[in-house]
C-alpha cells in the first residue's frame, strides 16, 4: 500500500515519540485533529499504529525497549523534584549538621546574601571537617563546601534520565534545580538518588503502598 506524505509524517512523529496523542500529531503537523482523522483511521486499519485509549498512538514496528527509552526520556525533573534545604553561606559547619538532622537531607544547597546559589555541602563534607581538630560552631561552611562554578545543577524542565547520568558520571548524591534570576540562580528545588529511585519504580507501576 503507498502512503501519502502526511502518513508517512506521522508515522515518523509516531516512531520518535510514542505514545503520542492524536492532539499531538496534529500540534506537529500544524493541522486540526478533523484534518488528521481519515489518516489516522487508515494507518490504524492498516495496522502501521496501534491506538490505546487514553494513551495514545504507538507504531506497531516498535520494539518494547525503545517504547520504555521513550518514556523514560519524557520523565521531567519537575515531576520528581523535592524541596530544596537551603543554608546561609556564613553559617558555621555545626548549623549545617542540625539542618542536616532537622530537614532530614544528604546535601544543603548554600546561597549568598542575595540568595543565590553558591554551593553545595554533603555530609561528607561535613565529616572531613569532624575528624579535623577545629571546633564544628568555628568553620563557616563557606570554607569547606563545594561551590560555584564547580556545581552541578539542572532545570525543572530537563529530562529526569539526563539527571541519573550526571549524578553517576560526578559521583554525586544530589542537584540543585535552578532557575535564572538576576546574575546568577536562584535554587527552587533538589532531585536526588531517591527521587530517581521513585521515579523509576513508578515506571514499573508503582508500589502497593
Ligand atoms: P556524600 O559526601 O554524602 O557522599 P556526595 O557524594 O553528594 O555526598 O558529595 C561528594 C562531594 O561532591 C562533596 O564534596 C560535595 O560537596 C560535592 N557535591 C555534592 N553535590 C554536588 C553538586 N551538585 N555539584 C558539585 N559538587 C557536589
Amino acid at each position: 500500500m503507498e502512503l501519502n506524505e502526511r502518513q508517512k509524517k506521522i508515522i515518523e512523529i509516531v516512531k520518535e515519540g510514542a505514545p503520542v496523542t492524536g492532539e499531538q500529531i496534529a500540534e506537529k503537523l500544524h493541522v486540526t485533529r478533523a484534518t488528521l482523522r481519515p489518516d489516522l483511521a487508515i494507518l490504524t486499519m492498516a495496522e502501521f499504529l496501534d491506538a490505546r485509549p487514553r494513551v495514545g498512538y504507538f507504531y506497531t514496528g516498535q520494539t518494547l525497549s525503545t517504547l520504555l527509552s521513550n518514556q523514560i526520556r519524557k520523565m521531567k525533573v519537575r515531576n520528581y523534584q523535592s524541596l530544596p534545604v537551603v543554608v546561609k553561606e556564613s553559617s558555621s559547619a555545626y548549623e549545617a549538621v542540625c539542618a542536616m538532622f532537622l530537614e532530614d537531607v544528604g546535601s544543603l544547597f548554600i546561597v549568598n546574601d542575595q540568595g543565590l546559589l553558591s554551593g553545595v555541602l554533603s555530609r561528607k563534607d561535613l565529616l572531613r571537617t569532624a575528624i579535623g581538630s577545629q571546633d564544628m560552631n568555628h568553620v563557616p561552611i563557606s570554607m569547606i563546601m563545594s561551590r560555584m562554578p564547580n556545581i552541578t545543577f539542572c532545570r525543572s524542565d530537563d529530562a529526569v534520565i539526563d539527571v541519573a547520568e550526571l549524578l553517576i558520571s560526578r559521583e554525586i548524591d544530589a542537584l540543585p534545580v535552578v532557575r535564572a534570576k538576576g546574575d546568577g540562580l536562584e535554587v527552587v528545588g533538589r532531585i536526588t538518588k531517591t527521587n530517581i529511585t521513585k521515579a523509576f519504580v513508578e515506571l514499573a507501576g508503582g508500589t502497593d503502598e
